[in-house]
């Protein structure tokens, strides 16, 4: 593929498979990758942890996103707390951005990439699956990493976090109007990464 910017923006909830499939299309076409949801945990984890979720957002660095913990669920919660944040938001709009145009291509994954950061991305992907199927993916994900959860508790996150993504004034969670939607919720992993890279391979 060319080496020039081109970005994948790629949205959805929480557990829908965004990760998984933005990691893999990224090693797919040799494009570096951004969880742009570890700026938020990591802001997130800061005010947790005592600081001013404003002051934290302005002072963020790389290596505050190889944090321990970020992938917990606590985390989880403080960081769309602070997601709903303007201020927050700002002060993380340029790394974004600069990010989405390096030389080589970039896949960013979160929930306003391709309405509010990337509105010009050369591909926008709305990765969905049902809160009960994304619920479970999350309990065993975090199962795994040896949490003390529940199946009912993670549901409960999980609508949390929508209701609060989806309902916030500044950038909701909402597809842009040009992105190919991806239901993984009965798609094995190998097809939704297949579905995705189609995508690309047609607009490229
Ligand atoms: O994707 P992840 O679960 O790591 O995101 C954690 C939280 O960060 C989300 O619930 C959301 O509130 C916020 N977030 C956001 N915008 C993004 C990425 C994440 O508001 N681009």
């Amino acid at each position: 593929m060319s080496t020039g910017p081109f970005t994948i923006a790629i949205d959805g909830p929480a557990a829908a498979g965004k990760g998984t499939i933005s990691r893999a299309v990224a090693a797919h076409f040799g494009f570096a990758h951004l969880d742009t949801g570890l700026l938020y945990r990591a802001v997130g984890a800061q005010v947790l942890a005592g600081s001013d979720a404003v002051a934290a957002a302005r002072a963020l660095t790389a290596a505050d996103l190889a944090a321990s913990g970020l992938r917990s669920a606590e985390v989880a919660q403080a960081a769309s707390r602070v997601a709903a944040i303007p201020e927050v938001r700002a002060a993380l709009t340029a790394f974004q951005r600069s990010f989405a145009r390096r030389a080589g291509g970039a896949v960013l994954d979160g929930r306003d990439i391709g309405t509010v950061i990337c509105p010009d991305a050369e591909v926008k992907l709305f990765v969905t699956a049902s809160a009960e199927v994304r619920a479970e993916r999350r309990f065993a994900e975090l199962r795994e990493a040896g949490a003390d959860v529940t199946r009912a508790g993670v549901l409960a996150d999980v609508r949390e976090r929508d209701a609060r993504d989806r309902e916030r004034s500044t950038a909701p969670l909402v597809p842009a109007s040009d992105a190919i939607e991806i239901d993984t919720s009965s798609l094995s992993v190998d097809a939704a990464i297949a579905a995705a890279i189609a995508v690309v391979e047609a607009r490229r």
